[in-house]
């Protein structure tokens, strides 16, 4: 796989815009079929979602509604399993369809606490939708109902994901190396 210079790094890709972009139309397709007729509310995990949600949503032929949650779980790239909320839903899930959408279960202690905490809040259904998956790296076992990719233990940008707040806007998703 090709390595681009970006900035001060340097990021060998893992999976390509295009790779991306076919699979999340597969994904798109799938929760059409399954939402038919359901109010579905899409809750994503800022910030790192934010692109897989954009382009998931658009993939989605279904009328739906958009909400956030700020949660602070990482600090540089090292997982230290303490999950802040640092901003909550804007309207209530009750009764709703609930999707999550995360960019990557890692240890799946954030996506643990989540699922635990919008359960509590009566939703009709609540189910997760994940951009990425590092099996290797679980400390719980998360069920992922809508699976991006699988993929090894090793720190990835890209997509929504950050190296200290830069490269969520490259819109493939790549390892970081070492300088140029
Ligand atoms: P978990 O609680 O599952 O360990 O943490 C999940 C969060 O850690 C993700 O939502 C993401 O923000 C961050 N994370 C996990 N793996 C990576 C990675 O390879 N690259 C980046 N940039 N963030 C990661
Ligand atoms: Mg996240
Ligand atoms: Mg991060």
């Amino acid at each position: 796989m090709p390595t681009s210079r970006e900035g001060p790094f340097r990021v060998e890709t893992l999976l390509s815009a295009e790779q991306i972009q076919a699979r999340i139309q597969e994904m798109g397709a799938q929760i059409t079929r399954d939402y038919q007729g359901k109010d579905l509310a899409l809750v994503a995990v800022l910030k790192g979602s934010y692109v897989f949600l954009a382009d998931l949503a658009r993939a989605i032929d279904l009328p739906l509604t958009i909400d956030f949650m700020g949660i602070s779980s990482y600090v540089g790239t090292k997982s230290t399993g303490v999950v802040r909320v640092t901003s909550d839903l804007n309207r209530p899930i009750e009764g709703l369809d609930v999707l999550l959408v995360e960019d990557i279960i890692d240890t799946g202690l954030t996506m643990q606490y989540l699922l635990e905490n919008l359960g509590t809040r009566r939703p009709a259904s609540l189910k997760l939708a994940a951009f990425l998956e590092k099996p290797s790296r679980a400390k719980v076992k998360i069920p992922i109902d809508y699976k991006g990719f699988v993929v090894e233990d090793q720190f990835l940008v890209g997509y929504g994901l950050d190296v200290d707040g830069k490269l969520r806007n490259l819109p493939y998703v790549g390892v970081l190396r070492g300088g140029l």
